[in-house]
């Protein structure tokens, strides 16, 4: 409904900043940062944006609770004890800072390619508040039937299936965020901390592949799982020597500490030919410039060390 009219309305201009090509979305509220012709990595960063257009009604607090199907429906309005309970929305907080985290960690990967253009990944970022969009949910959840929400949370996926169709070969996908809730950095590649098909076991089953973010990285390269996830060549076994990551070789599970497995944009934009993983960074390691370009370096030295050898 009217996307495609707003497709002819984005625009191509140079930034002054980059020197790269920007796409920019509806009103500016979703940006494409244009990769390299042989870049295989695509960045996203959907929780850092600062727009907080008046135009656009705040997202509620929750959802309304349907006991007879058991699920959600999101609109405004729903203020029960249930639709509180079961519903509820996460629309204060933003991850700060990780929009600028998103492009320095393309400028760090860039840099590691001894600055060469062409292997520049790209980033798309939502620049609209989690207050007006949360685009790492479904549609309904996303934009609670805003059109103009609707259209930017369609723009932003709509730029992340661009980039992933301008890689050649198979594509390696980084969904950047921040939390607060402990001290460690997390590395998410679907699989849940706890359960049948989580990550708190001795040594870590092949078979949890298919569930996983990197499933055909896993088959073609032939590293194990359990490498992969928190061996000494996994993201986190990279990160773990300078920052405090699980999963890695030093902190094998999350125990007691809440994990993030991975969001609604890890599931969409995964799969065949297609890997990823989510970041979720402290806050000491976005919190000033300087901090975060240390934390982007190391963590392009991982993300290059897997195309190299695994992707
Ligand atoms: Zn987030």
């Amino acid at each position: 409904m009217g996307f495609t009219f707003s497709v002819a309305c984005l625009l191509l201009f140079v930034s002054t900043s980059y020197q790269l090509q920007v796409k920019n979305g509806t009103n500016g509220y979703v940006t494409y940062q244009i990769g390299g012709r042989r870049t295989n990595v695509v960045i996203s960063a959907p929780h850092g944006g600062t727009l907080k257009p008046g135009n656009l009604p705040d997202r509620p607090e929750n959802g309304c609770y349907d006991s007879a199907n058991d699920e959600c429906i999101y609109q405004a309005g729903c203020s029960g004890d249930d639709d509180v309970s079961n519903c509820k929305v996460l629309s204060e907080l933003g991850d700060w800072n990780t929009q600028h985290l998103a492009v320095e960690l393309a400028d760090s990967i860039q840099a590691r390619f001894k600055g060469r253009k062409k292997r520049r990944p790209h980033v798309v970022r939502c620049e609209l508040h989690r207050s007006k969009l949360d685009a790492n949910r479904d549609l309904g959840e996303a934009a609670f039937g805003n059109a103009e929400a609707a259209l930017a949370w369609e723009e932003y996926h709509g730029f992340i299936d661009e980039a992933k169709r301008a890689v050649r070969g198979n594509v390696f996908y980084i969904d950047v965020h921040g939390h607060s809730l402990h001290d460690w950095n997390m590395i998410g590649v679907l699989l849940s901390k706890s359960g049948s098909n989580g990550f708190n076991k001795a040594v870590l089953p092949d078979r949890l592949a298919q569930y996983s973010s990197i499933m055909q990285l896993h088959v073609d390269s032939g590293v194990s799982m359990e490498e992969l996830v928190r061996g000494n060549t996994s993201i986190g076994g990279f990160l773990q020597p300078f920052y405090e990551t699980a999963p890695s070789p030093v902190n094998k599970d999350a125990g007691s500490r809440a994990f993030y497995s991975g969001g609604y944009s890890l599931r969409r934009h995964t799969g065949w030919k297609a890997n990823g993983i989510q970041v979720e960074a402290i806050y000491a390691v976005r919190s000033d410039e300087t901090v975060r370009k240390a934390f982007a370096d190391k963590l392009a030295k991982a993300i290059i060390y897997w195309i190299k050898n695994y992707l």
